[in-house]
């Protein structure tokens, strides 16, 4: 994979596109749809498809993409996914204008459909046990036995059927399969449920139905209902698509969608399955879907991540015919290579240092100059105030500093980032514990704004802020959600929460922050200089007690990964 890729490759789904506008095989229409399951929170493997999707209708002239809620199973959906969602594609950049539909809007048409298919023979209500019917199933050795029900007459299984959906059965009593092939080697095909009885509200259509559509009726179905022309959809689909070209092939349809599969993505030290992120919220492992651990969209919009960042990085990844695994450190690279561009720069010390310059003046401040950024002008500059008591980072001194250590260290010189030279002459250092508390320095008055009047060199450049105007916040410095590189697949008994990362979330809670980035936005996204990207987080962040997500460091392993595969 090419980190500088620039001209977006094209992939193959777009190319049967091509073809079939080419051939006129859709009349030269291009429609798509995202079917998302309002089963929880979207991850960044919908925005995989969402792009993809919503790409190639906007690619095409007069290209439609339409959001579809594939809300057919009533036990497990919430309204509060569904919002979600939107909100969640709205943020990536995507809009399907007047085109928002739900599986639930075509029931009753589903349910003609169904009836249809009983009439021309080519479905029964079967009465067989679930334990029955595994056992008839067969496996992927044997071949399946026919259900006893499966010759009961059009009139035997219509009446059935319409006494299912009045609620006269209970769950499980029957259920109506597609009559297709006990012996066929797609498992998929051996006479598979369409409809089930589920005594179970539905948070549209209410109490109206209590049968609801298997997945592989309702959406090759709710496709061709939509005019879809390419349904879109991951691997493990591509052993249903005999069915769903079977079922419509049955039915008297205006429409068959060309169903095309891709690969999924999956993502290093991540978790991609809603179920599975599911599971996180409601153990409490994480503080809710919108953690900025996790690997939702929620998630990762919280902890800071831009929607540009995250079309680019589905841009990058690509679309193939085969499974794989991208690396954690491709979506990093895409984020930082965004915010390297647009974030503006500020002054903040995580691990405080208290620095005293002996010989400026008690009771004086002077404000100096910090572009927002170091190489965009038109970004324009901020005040920051120095003073003769200062912050600055733990890591930056040393008493005794081995050899590659450049920064501030007895006797030896520093600048301080658009500010002065200064030296350090003398140490403070806890009574009992010989911790060092203090420092104190000298500076250079004509060192001011970090540059020798003499040319003089100074090999560390810190960062600082003044210790009486800074502002104390909370920073939440977040790693790897997991530190196993694939969570998903287990280990002996083990499953995915046993890998969870117990450093995921350090939070240091005395940080000083220069004043003027106090009053930022929830979800203001900056730089602190040296340290990485950052956010104002949007939830618990409040006026006077600032709470900051760390996005992702400086460091960019990606370039180094990238380079090592060169
Ligand atoms: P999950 O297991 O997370 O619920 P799903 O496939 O069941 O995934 P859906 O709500 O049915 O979730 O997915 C909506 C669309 O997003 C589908 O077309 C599906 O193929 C696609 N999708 C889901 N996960 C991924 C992924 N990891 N990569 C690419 N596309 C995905
Ligand atoms: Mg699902």
């Amino acid at each position: 994979m090419n980190a500088d890729t620039t001209s977006p490759p094209s992939n193959f789904i777009k190319t049967i596109i091509a073809e079939d506008l080419k051939s006129n095989k859709h009349n030269g229409r291009v429609a798509t749809r995202f079917p998302p399951e309002p089963n929880g929170y979207l991850h960044i493997g919908h925005a995989k498809s969402i792009c993809l999707n919503f790409g190639i209708a906007a690619e095409n002239k007069d290209g439609t993409c339409c959001l579809r809620f594939d809300d057919t199973n009533p036990s497990k959906e919430e309204v509060e996914y569904m919002e979600a969602i939107k909100h969640d594609v709205r943020w990536l950049g995507f809009d399907w204008a007047d085109r928002l539909h739900h599986a639930s809007d075509y029931f009753e048409q589903l349910y003609q459909y169904a009836a249809e298919l009983i009439k021309n023979g080519k479905a029964y209500v079967c009465s067989l046990s679930p334990e029955e019917t595994r056992e008839y199933r067969g496996t992927l050795q044997e071949s399946g036995k026919d259900s006893p029900y499966r010759n009961r007459s059009v009139e035997e299984n219509l009446d059935l059927f319409e006494r299912m959906r009045k609620g006269e059965f209970e769950e499980g009593a029957h259920v109506l399969r597609a009559k297709i092939d006990m012996a066929s080697p797609n498992m998929n095909m051996r006479d598979p449920a369409i409809y089930r009885i589920k005594h179970v509200e539905h948070n549209r259509t209410g109490d109206i139905w209590c049968i609801y559509p298997m997945y592989d009726f309702a959406h090759c179905l709710s496709d061709s209902i939509e005019g879809i022309t390419h349904s879109i959809c991951t691997l493990e689909f591509e052993d249903h698509r005999p069915l769903y070209d079977w079922i419509l092939d049955q039915l008297d349809v205006d429409c068959h969608p060309q169903q095309i599969e891709f690969a999924r993505l999956n993502l290093s030290y991540t978790i991609m399955s809603k179920r599975k992120l599911q599971v996180l919220v409601e153990n409490d492992h994480v503080e809710g879907w919108d953690d900025p651990r996790m690997s939702t969209l929620a998630g990762m919009r919280r902890r800071g991540y831009t929607p540009d960042s995250i079309r680019n990085f589905c841009e990058r990844i690509g679309v193939a015919k085969r499974d794989s695994m991208v690396d954690i450190a491709l979506l990093e690279y895409s984020i930082r290579e965004d915010l390297n561009e647009k974030a503006p720069r500020h002054m903040g010390v995580l691990r405080p240092l208290r620095v005293v310059i002996d010989n400026y003046p008690e009771n004086q401040a002077e404000d100096l100059e910090a572009p927002f950024h170091p190489n965009n002008p038109d970004m324009g500059s901020h005040k920051i105030p120095f003073s003769r008591i200062l912050y600055i980072e733990k890591d930056d001194f040393m008493e005794d500093p081995p050899k590659k250590f450049f920064r501030l260290a007895p006797g030896r010189e520093v600048r301080l980032r658009y500010a002065y030279f200064i030296t350090c002459r003398q140490v403070v250092k806890d009574e009992k514990t010989g911790e060092v508390i203090e420092v104190h320095c000298t500076y250079d008055p004509l060192t001011r704004g970090g540059d020798s009047p003499d040319g003089r060199k100074v090999k560390a450049t810190l960062h600082w802020v003044s210790a009486a105007h800074a502002v104390t916040a909370e920073v939440r410095l977040y790693d790897r959600q997991f530190n196993k590189e694939s969570p998903e697949e287990g280990e002996g008994s083990s499953t995915f929460t046993d890998f969870l990362n117990p450093d995921s979330l350090e939070t240091l809670t005395d940080c000083k922050i220069e004043p003027g980035l106090a009053g930022a936005d929830p979800g203001y996204r900056f730089q602190f200089e040296r340290l990485g990207y950052f956010c104002m987080d949007s939830i618990d962040s409040a006026a006077g007690r600032p709470v900051i997500n760390r996005t992702v460091t400086l460091r960019d392993s990606w370039a180094k990964i990238a380079k090592k595969r060169k």
